[in-house]
């Protein structure tokens, strides 16, 4: 089994899910008392939210390599960046290390694939819905990503951080995701993706008959594919 490295904090409460999700993948796969092999580096949010704020990608890109390192140095295989919004950086970051960087945004493309999506909605935050690092990657293979309009993403994004990444999952805030989600439907959207690794906290598939893609489940189950590939092959 491969060491997964996840670079995790942002925030910690989607680092959580991903630490349970990937656990209880390997247990099912390997079953018995099998667990995932994880190396964890949970960085301090604020800092990293400052950086988004004023701009400072560089800084910040400088801070997620310098974990990606350690990470590499503690024995991991394979690295996450454990959020949608710091891929921003994936380049910066796949770059200081010889481990391979699995991208939320490949193994999100695989998962709307293997569905035969070609239309999608792309909930996140400001950062991820307006800006194309995560987009392009997709529309540079053919997808069509629709985004909310403009007040829905200031909704989306102040949801994002001033509840979901403290903890706080409030029903009236579902209801307002819900609605967009219909409208994105109403577009045409074959499917959404929840481009947060918060997002899953709140909207889960049961909630809508739109097909769901959640980047933290997909991302953690690709991590454990890449870890797991010699037993199953
Ligand atoms: N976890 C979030 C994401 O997936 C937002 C937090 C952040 O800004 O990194 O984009």
């Amino acid at each position: 089994m491969k060491t997964i490295g996840l670079i995790g904090g942002m925030s910690w409460e989607s680092t959580v899910t991903y630490y349970q999700l990937i656990n209880e993948a390997v247990h099912k796969r390997l079953g018995g008392l099998h667990s995932a092999k994880i190396v964890l580096w949970s960085v301090e949010f604020d800092e990293i939210e400052k950086c988004q704020s004023c701009g400072d990608w560089a800084k910040s890109a400088s801070i997620l390599s310098e974990t990606a390192k350690g990470l590499e140095k503690a024995g991991a295989d394979v690295i996450l960046i454990c959020t949608n919004t710091m891929h921003k950086v994936a380049d910066e970051v796949a770059a200081s290390v010889r481990v391979p960087l699995l991208h939320i945004a490949d193994a999100t493309f695989d998962a709307l694939q293997k569905r035969a999506i070609h239309r999608v909605g792309l909930l996140g935050t400001k950062y991820t819905m307006q800006q194309d690092f995560i987009k392009g990657k997709l529309k540079e293979r053919g997808l069509e990503v629709l985004v909310p309009e403009s007040e829905d993403m200031e909704m989306i994004n102040s949801v994002i951080f001033n509840e979901l990444c403290v903890g706080k999952i409030l029903p009236e805030s579902k209801e307002k995701f819900l609605k967009v989600i219909e409208k994105l439907k109403a577009q045409g959207a074959e499917g959404v993706i929840l481009g947060c690794t918060e997002i899953g906290l709140l909207i889960k598939q049961a909630d809508t008959d739109l097909p769901v893609f959640d980047t933290t489940e997909i991302h953690a189950k690709a991590a454990v594919d890449f870890a797991l590939a010699c037993e199953s092959a």
